[in-house]
């Protein structure tokens, strides 16, 4: 694995070197991995963050780009599979005027959507009382991804 820096006192640089189980980590990519958000919108809110600290695609290489347009198709996938939900989103946040909690180390966000679910903007910020626990949603999303992503997707 190469670009193995990290930054002191960084959330996404702290996350792969703890305990999955406590950190919700669900799949290690060679560039990325995948992690329940812990301020999730709805639940099975997934976070792709680069393994590396940086903070914009357009410091990314281009085997990172592709691993991640893979890794957001296997999110894709195991969503439908998991929850089987009525849509998704998936988005960006660049900089904190966009949003972004963690606008220094990158990532994407995927959540399914329910019809009749809060509108995704007005949830921002909000503390929402989620169906789904973060321990269900990582339990039932874990093997799946793992299978998923296996299959070369
Ligand atoms: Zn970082």
């Amino acid at each position: 694995m190469t670009g193995q820096e990290k930054t002191e006192g960084c959330v996404f640089c702290a996350i792969p070197g703890g305990d999955e189980a406590l950190t919700y980590l669900l799949h290690r990519g060679a560039h990325w991995y995948v992690v329940l958000n812990r301020y999730p919108y709805n639940g099975g809110h997934l976070l792709l963050v680069l393994n590396r600290h940086a903070a914009t695609l357009g410091e990314c290489a281009p085997q990172e780009l592709q691993e991640m347009a893979q890794l957001l198709a296997v999110m894709e996938r195991a969503l439908v599979e998991c929850f089987n939900p009525d849509g998704l989103n998936c988005g960006y946040n660049g900089g904190r005027s966009a949003g972004a909690g963690i606008p220094e180390h990158l990532h994407l966000h995927m959540l399914p959507r329910w019809a009749g679910d809060t509108n995704f903007m007005s949830t921002i910020g909000e503390t929402r009382v989620m169906p789904l626990t973060l321990d269900q949603a990582w339990v039932r999303l874990r093997p799946v991804l793992a299978r998923l992503a296996g299959a070369g997707a």
